[in-house]
């Protein structure tokens, strides 16, 4: 048997002065050869035995199978177990779990995990791509998340998505809530089921205070909505998009006052190569019109496609969250990173990456404001809204009423 125990529950029988025995629960799998204890409530799991603070075995007759810790306040690094059997009690070895100082080890010396455990990132769209960013980035220790999807999981989308078969049904936000806290011991998730469409006053509330904003929804106009929202907050936000039958893919990163805003990228995307690949837009088609959801599903895409554009998202992700942090990972070079799976289109060969900066839109509404305003209406940003409060001004004033007939 392998028996269990998280040194932060230890920790926490140990710090009870008055308390000398309690009651233990967990979880037993693989027909017992794995044993969990997860807590001293109810709530944690199946009744599975009991503790003493105590260094000798125990006295008590439990049932069979029952277990029996024995925490010694000299020694709490080294907790014996005992499961009751029918010649007597037998000891096992019991695993203490170090949650917190051991999750990190594999990532030492390459950047400080718990540099992120204050750092806060929203997720916009939780399909194929946010899913498993926002997976990869609670394994490198980002404390916060905040996911936003309105959708619900259904039987197809579970090929390509960081949760599993027993989710279906359930919001994205939920599920993969559910999937963050079982990955990471040190995250709080918080979850929106909203439209970002139409509702920017809800989408700033939720961005505000985040220090990434990661936008996986395939769709270009909720991708403007969040540009819109996240620039003049100064928030970075990184924008990725899957080709038809995921071909390949690109991601587009903007840091405020750094370069190009989306709004930016989506008017010169279009002088290097030519219009996207039509096709992207299938995506969109069934992202905003669930009616449409049978089009979507006619561009299938493998998984693993799909998931080498989510994870270079993650990627770049990550990148973007240390870059004023000591590490050892370099910067991408570009904002703009293009990935092939295929040889199609511009990549000449299957796993291509391919990097272009995309300058600034001088006259760019959202990230050059004032320019937009001088080039379209050939006037000052002060004389523009001058004029747009005479015009209010001279509007005629609605009166409202309630309808005589309705009490
Ligand atoms: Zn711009």
């Amino acid at each position: 048997m392998f028996l269990t125990v998280p040194d932060s529950l230890i920790n926490q029988l140990l710090g009870t002065a008055a308390q000398t025995e309690g009651k233990l629960y967990g979880y037993r799998y693989d027909d017992g050869d794995v044993v969990q204890i997860r807590g001293i409530l109810e709530a944690s799991g199946a009744y599975l035995g009991r503790w003493y603070r105590s260094p000798v075995p125990p006295t008590t007759e439990l049932a069979p199978e029952e277990i029996v810790l024995n925490i010694d306040d000299e020694l709490p690094d080294q907790v014996a177990g005992w499961q009751s059997k029918a010649t007597g009690w037998e000891t096992i070895s019991c695993n203490v779990i170090r949650l917190h100082t051991d999750y990190a080890s594999r990532m030492h010396g390459i950047f400080e995990v718990s540099s992120l455990a204050n750092t806060c990132i929203a997720v916009i769209g939780l399909g194929s791509g946010g899913s498993v960013v926002a997976s990869q980035l609670a394994r490198c220790g980002v404390g916060q998340m905040r996911l936003v999807d309105f959708d619900r999981l259904k039987v197809h989308n579970i090929a390509r998505h960081a949760c599993g078969l027993h989710d279906i049904g359930r919001y994205k936000t939920r599920a993969l809530r559910d999937l963050l806290y079982d990955i990471s011991p040190a995250i709080t998730v918080e979850t929106y089921e909203l439209n970002v469409l139409g509702h920017e006053d809800q989408l700033a509330t939720i961005v505000t205070g985040c220090d990434l904003v990661v936008v996986a929804t395939d769709h270009e106009d909720s991708k403007l909505a969040v540009n819109t929202v996240c620039w003049p907050r100064g928030i970075p936000a990184i924008y990725a998009a899957a080709y038809n039958r995921a071909f390949g893919g690109d991601i587009f990163r903007a840091i405020p006052s750094e370069g190009a805003c989306y709004a930016c990228f989506q008017t010169v995307i279009a002088d290097f190569f030519g219009p996207p690949p039509a096709a992207t837009q299938d995506f969109s088609l069934g992202y905003e019109d669930p009616a449409r959801m049978e089009e979507l599903l006619a561009q299938p895409g493998l998984g693993v496609d799909v998931g080498m554009i989510a994870l270079l998202m993650a990627r770049m992700a990550l990148l973007t969250l240390l870059r004023d942090k000591q590490n050892t990972l370099p910067d991408l070079p570009t904002n703009w990173l293009l990935f092939g799976n295929r040889a199609e289109w511009i990549f000449q060969q299957p796993l291509e990456s391919l990097f272009i900066d995309v300058p600034k839109n001088a006259q760019c509404p959202v990230c050059n404001y004032s320019a937009f305003v001088a080039e379209s209406l050939k006037m000052s940003e002060q004389e523009a809204a001058a004029e747009a409060s005479d015009i209010l001004a001279d509007l005629p004033v609605i009166q409202l009423s309630i309808l005589p007939n309705q009490t």
